[in-house]
């Protein structure tokens, strides 16, 4: 019997571009709902932009514009890049919807009916001017262990030594510069601890979770009396108010959940289906999809939620870990933060499906995409083993067809035929990885089978035209299973192979029997070996992005009105007067660093070597090694005095400066090397 089933996937979060550590998580639900449409259960997929929260309020801000603006500009790129990457969802919508909002009260409704709410006051800074709450990160002032100033309200960068923000000595807001106050004001909990033995019990029976993530719930939290859990935030708030607390606002990991369920409730509407029969109906199966780091929410916070309010649970949490590149963590000074639009630019969005399914398996282990192995992987499995099977023998049957019965093959294609189970029980598991494996090592058997048949040899004499028409029918009949095994991952290749074979795949059974007597297509190119050269392109391109909207660059720009101090002319007062030919003298030029070193003699240098395009380097000893690491500094542009006379130090020769502003600071940190805007090139004259 069929199955119904309701996919999530974590709802991103409506302040930044969708990146390829982000797909893996999409690519990895979409294949799985993939899988079960073709299986034949019935399959809702749905997702939404998380949308509330501080960090959106004060991007708003910082951007002169409201945030509904914002989150619909956000919402509208994140679909754009998801389709890009054949991401199909039935429904994405936004947590900033009435749906969710009446879902909220619902959800807040039942907390409330059980008791489980309680108030209480809590302590927190407060900014006069800005007339807002300040969150730890918003706060800065001297370490009260070591006195180091400008230490964030959680941790002292010097001393590592951590702390409340109500400890540091001579605090200030990062917004206005204000002396922040202490103020009370009342926050609303939920007291997970009366939902404890539900916990012990959901979580560790009935595998909703992965072994690992029930022993480390078990082992972190379980084992203690739960804390409560702070829903609430005082105005200003991007977000919902709750109806019963004026001027208090459900927190963003409050609402955002719910937004599964919002979701699912617009495509209901939508589809002339009912919301209790997704979410309330113990028939359904619910799975979400997240990655390691939202783990708690889901968990734990999110169980108590549906108990309480009569909704169903997740059937299964499915966990994933996060990308490396290269070994490493995305980089953008090495080009591997990549931006999905970045890689659609450059590169076929198949090869990072088929890429990420051969690494994903039902473990929480990091997968790292390595660039080299990516384009061997593309061109050894899906040029050489799949589209080949296709590309050497249809020509050959182009007008006669398959055989109108199917021939003897040794078995092959009943070997591959009973393989089907196997194959979807890695799906099914999550085991995409051991999934491609099995279907590769088919492909070498099919490959086998034409290599040893030649039908290109046979077909030099009329006489072998059966023989020659056999050999193709079972070539492509194996191709054909073996597509349709690929489908989800690759479900354009699987459009494309129906398209040839004159029989479109649309069910897992069709790798079970035979294809016959039909006529095929013309054949086309199925997959394009990959071209380094636009791998290289794509992350040479992604050096120049704009930095990702990180809480770290939002918190310093965060403000709605600049409040620039005088200080920094006081320190330097302006030049006299120059002629514009004065300046001219000065050749300043984008330059890329494609080298940088410290120079062990020297305290506060760094040697960097600059292109500025083709051959021309320039050696430049720059006093910029208390403000930056060498390693983050190699492959991005700044602007260098290109025509200044050598000088000659020490250390060698200095050919050159880069333009930075700044220069004091404590410790001589306040030092901002300057960056063009993307599209400038090594070698551009700043005029
Ligand atoms: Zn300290």
């Amino acid at each position: 019997m069929s199955r119904r089933i309701l996919v999530t996937a974590a709802l991103p979060y409506a302040n930044g571009h969708i990146h390829i550590g982000h797909l893996v998580e999409y690519i990895q639900t979409d294949v799985w709902v993939r899988y079960q449409r073709l299986a034949g259960n019935r399959t809702v997929f749905v997702c939404a932009d998380d949308t509330h929260g501080t960090a959106i309020m004060l991007r708003a801000q910082q951007e002169g514009r409201s945030e509904d603006a914002l989150i619909a500009d956000m919402r509208a790129a994140h679909v754009a890049d998801f389709s890009g990457f054949g991401i199909e969802f039935d429904n994405y919508g936004s947590t900033h919807c009435d749906e969710n909002r009446a879902l909220c009260g619902e959800f807040w409704g039942a907390l409330r009916k059980a008791g489980l709410i309680d108030e209480r006051n809590v302590e927190q800074l407060y900014d006069p001017v800005k007339k807002t709450f300040l969150a730890d990160r918003f706060v800065k002032g001297k370490c009260p262990k070591c006195g180091t100033p400008d230490q964030y309200g959680d941790n002292c960068e010097k001393c590592s030594s951590t702390y409340n923000a109500t400890d540091l000595i001579d605090p200030y807001s990062v917004f206005s510069g204000a002396k922040p106050e202490l103020r009370s004001q009342v926050h609303y909990f939920i007291r997970t601890e009366d939902l404890h033995g539900f916990l012990n019990e959901w979580t560790q029976t009935g595998d909703h979770l992965q072994t690992d993530v029930a022993n480390w719930l078990a082992s972190a939290f379980l084992v203690d009396p739960l804390h409560d859990w702070d829903v609430s935030r005082p105005a200003p708030y991007f977000g919902f108010e709750i109806p019963d607390a004026p001027g208090n606002y459900w927190y963003v990991w409050f609402d955002a959940p719910i937004g599964y369920v919002a979701s699912t409730h617009q495509w209901c509407q939508a589809n002339g289906e009912k919301l209790e029969d997704w979410w309330k109906n113990p028939d359904v199966e619910i799975h979400h999809f997240i990655g390691k780091d939202i783990t708690r929410f889901h968990t734990l916070f999110w169980p108590v939620m549906l108990k309480t309010a009569g909704f169903t649970l997740p059937k299964k949490i499915h966990i994933h870990g996060f990308l490396t590149v290269d070994g490493e963590k995305m980089s953008k000074s090495k080009g591997t933060f990549v931006r999905a639009t970045t890689y659609l630019k450059h590169l076929d969005p198949q090869w990072l499906r088929y890429y990420y399914a051969t690494k994903l398996t039902p473990k929480l282990d990091n997968i790292d995409l390595n660039l080299e192995e990516f384009a061997d992987k593309i061109d050894g499995d899906l040029v050489g083993k799949i589209a080949n099977l296709a590309s050497r023998t249809a020509k050959f049957v182009e007008t006669a067809g398959l055989a109108a019965k199917y021939p003897d093959d040794g078995g092959l294609f009943a070997d591959v035929a009973a393989a089907g189970a196997d194959i979807a029980d890695a799906y099914e598991t999550c085991d995409y990885n051991r999934a491609v494996r099995t279907i590769m090592l088919l492909a070498d058997r099919a490959n086998k089978f034409v290599a040893d048949a030649e039908p290109w040899k046979l077909n030099k004499d009329p006489a072998n035209a059966q023989r020659v028409q056999d050999i193709c029918t079972v070539a492509l009949n194996v191709f054909r299973q073996l597509v349709t095994y690929l489908a989800p991952v690759l479900p354009k290749l699987a459009t494309e192979a129906g398209a040839l074979l004159n029989d479109p795949i649309t069910s897992w059974s069709q790798s079970q029997r035979p294809l016959v007597g039909t006529k095929i297509a013309k054949y086309t190119h199925l997959m394009t070996r990959v071209d380094r050269k636009k791998i290289a392109a794509m992350i040479e391109e992604s050096k120049t992005e704009a930095a990702p909207a990180a809480s770290a660059a939002t918190d310093a720009g965060a403000t709605q009105t600049w409040n620039d101090g005088p200080e920094p002319l006081a320190a330097e007062p302006l030049a006299p007067t120059c002629t514009i030919d004065d300046f001219t003298k000065v050749d300043l030029r984008v330059a890329r660093i494609v080298a940088a070193e410290h120079v062990p003699e020297a305290k506060k240098l760094l040697r960097l070597t600059l292109s500025l395009g083709g051959e021309e380097r320039r050696n430049v000893f720059a006093g910029i090694k208390s403000a930056y690491k060498p390693e983050d500094l190699v492959g991005r542009l700044i602007i260098c005095v290109a025509n200044l006379q050598p000088r000659k130090m020490k250390f060698g020769l200095s050919e050159g400066m880069v333009a930075a502003a700044g220069g004091g600071g404590p410790e001589g940190k306040e030092i901002f090397l300057l960056s063009p805007d993307s599209g400038a090139k090594p070698g551009h004259r700043v005029h």
